[in-house]
C-alpha cells in the first residue's frame, strides 16, 4: 500500500516513487507526500511529473491525474505546491492552539474547523461570546505561539490515548476507528489525535489575526483568523 510519508515528515517537497497500479488517468505510487484532505485541512496541491493531482481517493489511495497518467513501473517525481502546504501547516498549529486556549481557559469545544490559505473558519460553543473576549482569546494564543517550543508527533494505543481527557476536543467527532492513533502534542499546551500536518516549532506560525467574527447561536460562535506575517 502506500506509503504516507508526510505523516512522519510534513517538510518533504519532492520525492521520487514508483507506480503500482494504474486506471485510466489515475495511479497508486508505493509513497506519496500529497496529502489527500481530511479533518479540516485541505488537499495539498500536488503534481506526478508536473501533472495536476486533482484528487486523491478514499477507499484506495488513486491519486487522479489531470492529464495522462505515467505507467506501472514507471518512477515518477511527485512534487506539492510548498507555499500552499506551508501556510496550511502554519494555520493547523495556530487552530490546534486556539482551540487548547478555548478548551482550558472558557470550558468550548471545537465544532467546526476549515483550514484556508488566506483565512481559516473555526466554530466553537461557548455560552458568552462578544469580540473581547475574542480578542483575549486570540491574545493568550498568540503568547503562545511567540514561545520556542518544539511539537512531538507520535503514535499511541487508542485505549491509552483516550484516558487523556482533551484528546478530542472537536465536539462529537472521534478520530478513525484504527487500534494506533497518530497524536500531535504541543508539549505543555495541547495534545490531540491528528492526521495532518503541522510545522516543527511554535515560531514558525507567526501570529493569529482576527479576520472576522459571526455570531450563529450558543453552540456556533464563528471566527474567522489570518496569518501574519
Ligand atoms: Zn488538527
Amino acid at each position: 500500500m502506500t506509503e504516507k510519508l508526510y505523516l512522519k515528515d510534513s517538510y518533504l517537497k519532492e520525492i521520487e516513487a514508483t507506480v503500482l497500479e494504474k486506471d485510466g488517468n489515475k495511479v497508486i505510487l508505493d509513497r506519496t507526500i500529497v496529502y489527500p484532505g481530511g479533518g479540516g485541512q485541505p488537499m495539498d496541491k500536488g503534481f506526478i511529473n508536473g501533472v495536476p493531482v486533482v484528487k486523491v481517493e478514499r477507499e484506495k489511495p488513486f491519486h487522479v491525474l489531470e492529464g495522462e497518467a505515467p505507467e506501472i513501473g514507471e518512477k515518477v517525481k511527485v512534487t506539492i505546491d510548498w507555499d500552499f502546504r506551508y501556510r496550511i501547516m502554519r494555520m493547523h498549529t495556530a487552530a490546534h492552539v486556539l482551540a487548547s486556549v478555548f478548551y482550558k481557559e472558557y470550558n468550548a469545544k471545537i465544532t467546526g474547523n476549515q483550514l484556508g490559505y488566506e483565512k481559516t473558519r473555526f466554530d466553537f460553543n461557548v455560552p458568552e461570546f462578544n469580540r473581547e473576549l475574542l480578542e483575549e482569546a486570540v491574545k493568550k494564543a498568540n503568547d503562545i505561539l511567540s514561545k520556542d517550543i518544539e511539537l512531538k508527533i507520535y503514535e499511541m494505543p487508542r485505549e491509552e490515548a483516550f484516558k487523556i481527557p482533551e484528546i478530542v476536543k472537536l465536539a462529537g467527532a472521534l478520530p478513525p476507528n484504527i487500534p494506533i492513533l497518530r497524536i500531535v502534542e504541543i508539549p505543555g499546551i495541547d495534545i490531540q489525535a491528528d492526521g495532518g500536518t503541522h510545522v516543527k516549532n511554535l515560531r514558525e506560525v507567526g501570529t493569529i489575526k482576527i479576520l472576522k467574527m459571526e455570531n450563529k447561536g450558543k453552540n456556533n460562535r464563528r471566527i474567522y483568523y489570518g496569518l501574519e506575517p
